[in-house]
């Protein structure tokens, strides 16, 4: 039984009030039926790191990193830094870093590699965007960036590894894949590993996101091979994003 997980990606919002507000509601909330984890801008991990001191019920993590140890790369912070500001999980190939920052797959493979080797989670981002879909080549595209990763990788490494599937037509448009569509590409996702390595076909968690909100959650959830959600815009909010955790119950 794969266990269910909520994640938040709180992208660029949020102020140390703002922060200071939500993590502290999400701490009143008390125990949740799911795994919680949140990305907070890099800026509030050391403030997040400190509110959630010794709440092992959520996690935080970052929502980049860079593949170097240290360096001269201006701007950047290292999977290094990030572990040891106690984060555990890192998003890796989420749509906006490949198409605003122009993150290509293999810097996406880098970037999970480092990850790894510093005992955090990779939560590796994959979905294909509008005109993708349109001309049939949604589980091409997916595939392919899954293949980046495991070929680089290997197989083994991606089962450290949780998949989100997040069709880019469906984030922050306010138009959710319905659960259908996205059981389809979850089951797709899940046959095209199982042809690699059965067990971590089996076990690997799959979310999906893309306008998830406290109201389709639970249809979402319902769905056999959906194993939790990445939430953007409803995570920023308490009362959504515990509607959401609590949907997977
Ligand atoms: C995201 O940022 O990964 C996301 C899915 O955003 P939203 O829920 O706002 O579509």
């Amino acid at each position: 039984m794969r266990q269910r997980l909520v994640a938040g990606n709180w992208k660029m919002h949020g102020t140390q009030a703002s922060v200071t507000s939500l993590v502290g509601e999400l701490i009143e909330a008390g125990p949740l039926p799911c795994q919680v984890l949140i990305f907070p801008p890099l800026i509030f991990l050391e403030q997040v790191q400190r509110q959630l001191a010794g709440r092992l019920n959520i996690a935080f993590g970052a929502q980049n990193g860079d593949w170097h140890d240290s360096g001269a790369y201006t701007g950047e912070v290292s999977m290094l830094m990030l572990q040891e500001f106690g984060c555990s999980h890192v998003l890796v190939g989420h749509s906006e870093r490949r198409s605003l920052f122009g993150e290509t797959s293999e810097q996406v493979a880098r970037k999970a590699q480092a990850c790894l080797a510093t005992g955090m989670v990779p939560v590796l981002c994959v979905g294909e965007s509008l005109a993708q879909r349109q001309a049939g080549e949604t589980i091409v595209v997916v595939e392919s960036q899954l293949q980046a990763v495991i070929s680089e990788l290997g197989i083994q490494a991606l089962g450290e590894m949780v998949i989100a599937y997040e069709p880019v037509w469906a984030i922050g448009t306010g138009e959710s894949a319905t659960p259908e569509q996205a059981e389809i590409v979850h089951v797709q996702i899940r046959t095209y590993l199982a042809n690699l390595d059965l067990n971590i076909s089996k076990k690997i968690q799959i979310l999906y996101g893309g306008s998830v909100n406290a109201t389709n959650a639970a249809e979402l959830f319902a769905q056999e091979n959906i194993d939790g959600a990445l939430v953007g815009g409803a995570s920023l909010k308490a009362e959504s994003f515990l509607r959401i955790c609590r949907a997977t119950a």
